[in-house]
């Protein structure tokens, strides 16, 4: 069950400061999380924490593991040796579902389903844990009503959220007639309304024009300063260092180097990593 959802009325809202607990702590904490494929270590080795309220950035060139890494932290697959901790606690392998209840959430590319669908109809099912909660529920004198509410409360979120992607217009257009960029906002927007304490995203920028492509970095960052922390893994290694406060490199399953955008741009072994890709 959520501990959040239930407290928050309007999205995106402020992420409330009930973590300043953990504030000597990492949000997001990976430890030598390992995965082979066959004969191939797509990740080997791999460790890093993340601090509450960062935009940190993940590259590196194609193959290096960053996807099956984003794979591993949120329990699309299960690592063959190594943990992952969230908010302190251990959820190696856990359940996507339940780690998307839990606040840790990546983007959700948009299936075929979701595209016979509407933009608003979309949104409206993102934060399915609020009406499934409810649904299992025995029905006591007062739950109908704490339902209604609820759904009230969604629909405000979810007007407030397409507002804010500038997607209001696009409200009953079908997500399959979306542009590819609209389509990253949408995905973004249906991540948001889980009310997540950490986005994960990955190439949340691919086929996104230039214009959309500002106003999403700029979403990122109006979220980010109201306590959204990211992790974001990007092709455009300038878009990176423009825009996170800290970038992780990886490399053949490994990290290469970890640091501030200077220090990793400084690194001769991140050069050369790149040597041979058109950076
Ligand atoms: P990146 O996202 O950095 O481009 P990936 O994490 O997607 O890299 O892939 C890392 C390596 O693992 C690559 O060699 C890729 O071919 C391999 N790989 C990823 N997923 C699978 C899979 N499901 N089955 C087999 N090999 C995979
Ligand atoms: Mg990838």
């Amino acid at each position: 069950m959520s501990e959040h959802n239930g407290t928050t009325t309007a999205d995106p809202s402020p992420k409330s400061n009930d973590n300043s607990q953990l504030s000597e702590t990492s949000l997001l904490e990976v430890d030598s999380l390992q995965k082979s494929f066959g004969g191939i270590r797509a990740v080997d080795d791999v460790s890093f924490e993340i601090r509450s309220g960062s935009i940190v950035g993940l590259i590196g060139p194609n193959g290096a593991g960053k996807s099956t890494t984003f794979d591993l932290i949120t329990g699309v697959a299960s690592p063959d040796a190594g943990s992952v901790y969230f908010q302190g606690r251990n959820i190696t392998g856990r359940q996507p579902y339940r780690n998307v209840n839990q606040g840790l959430v990546r983007t959700f590319q948009l299936s075929r389903e979701l595209d016979e669908m509407t933009v608003i109809e979309n949104l409206i099912l993102a934060p399915q844990d609020q009406t499934g909660e409810y649904f299992w529920q025995p029905v006591l004198p007062g739950t109908r009503k704490r339902v209604r509410s609820e759904e009230r409360d969604l629909r405000e979120r979810v007007w407030e959220t397409l507002e804010f992607f500038e997607l209001d217009h696009l409200a009953d257009e079908y997500a399959r007639n979306l542009s590819g960029g609209q389509r990253k906002l949408l995905e973004l927007a249906r991540a948001l309304l889980t009310d997540p304490d950490i986005l994960l995203l990955d190439e949340p920028l691919v086929g996104v024009n230039p214009t959309l492509e500002r106003k999403l970095l700029g979403r990122i960052h109006d979220l980010n300063d109201r306590g959204y922390t990211f992790l974001l893994i990007e092709h455009d290694v300038d878009v990176i260092m423009e825009n996170c406060e800290r970038v992780i490199v990886m490399n053949q399953g490994q990290i290469l180097a970890d640091g501030s955008p200077a220090e990793v741009s400084d690194d001769q072994r991140v050069l050369e990593a790149y040597l041979g890709e058109t950076v």
